[in-house]
């Protein structure tokens, strides 16, 4: 029986501890099957939604940082992985874009 990754969807083999394709952390796999994961992972969980803000909270977080964490805070409250990766990314950037730019003014 196949499994596939909560994060990203890639197939796994059996008892791997992390994603080889986007390094998830699949040890809370357990702990997420009890909150309402896809109980057997045969189904791949892709996660579109959600898209349209990542990408503005990146073009934000370098272009107007402050809006960029206010999107980052959106997407990490968000209850997808991969809403949440993402907000902290965005969150990193928008905030090292806003040092650079005290430093720079
Ligand atoms: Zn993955």
């Amino acid at each position: 029986m196949s499994k596939y990754c909560p994060s990203c969807g890639e197939e796994l083999v059996d008892n791997a501890k992390f994603c080889k394709s986007c390094g998830m952390n699949l040890e809370n796999m357990e702990a997420n099957r009890n909150v309402g994961y896809n109980q057997q992972f045969n189904v791949p969980i892709v996660e579109k939604d959600h898209k349209v803000a990542i990408i503005a909270g990146y073009v934000l977080a370098v272009l107007i940082p402050l809006l960029g964490i206010i999107v980052s805070v959106y997407l990490l409250t968000r209850n997808t992985e991969n809403a949440k990766r993402h907000g902290k990314y965005v969150l990193i950037v928008a905030v090292i874009v806003w040092i650079i730019s005290f430093i720079l003014l």
